[in-house]
């Protein structure tokens, strides 16, 4: 859905969104499990020409865990709230100049913003930096690769057991 300024001079917009899996395209380490369902409005203060985008957005990925590599389902339910101004116009090669507080903010071009790019971008910030199936994951034994989760391998108490031994042997 596009968001088109020409649209927003005359009144906010209200989306309501639910988008077949594919229709927004996520890295391919992420397998899409349900349709993207987003909600909010569009409001464009004339004055200022700044595009405020509220709303929230829902979807549910199927990735790997990080710890143990076993597939789980990560579901997304983020409340955003975003500002964008127009893209300033400047100089190729001119340094544009970006104040603390404008570190949130975002450009849109001429005609409007692209509602799709801005639901995408959402999902990916909302994803977690470490992508594990539960916070007590046990993960993968690096010495012998059992899935720790699921067999208690003895890996760990064997190494101190000939750390000791060797000791003992001096
Ligand atoms: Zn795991
Ligand atoms: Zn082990």
């Amino acid at each position: 859905m596009f968001l088109e300024i020409r649209e927003l001079e005359q009144k906010p917009i209200r989306f309501e969104q639910s988008l077949a899996v594919g229709v927004i395209p996520f890295d391919s380490e992420f397998e899409q499990q349900s349709p993207v369902v987003a909600s909010g409005t569009a409001e464009l203060h004339t004055s200022t020409e700044e595009l405020r985008v509220q709303g929230r957005v829902q979807v549910s990925l199927r990735m790997e865990c990080d710890r143990c590599t076993e597939p789980f389902v990560q579901n997304i339910d983020e409340e955003f709230d975003l500002i964008y101004v127009p893209a300033p116009v400047t100089a190729p090669g001119a340094e544009i100049a970006i104040g603390p507080s404008d570190a949130n903010v975002g450009f849109y071009d001429g005609p409007g913003l692209e509602l799709n790019d801005i639901l995408q971008e959402q999902v990916l910030l909302a994803l977690p930096l470490q992508r594990v199936c539960r916070a007590e994951c046990k993960g993968i034994c690096p010495a012998c690769g059992q899935n720790r989760n699921e067999t208690a391998c003895q890996c760990q108490e064997q190494k101190t057991d000939e750390r000791w031994s060797a000791l003992k042997n001096l």
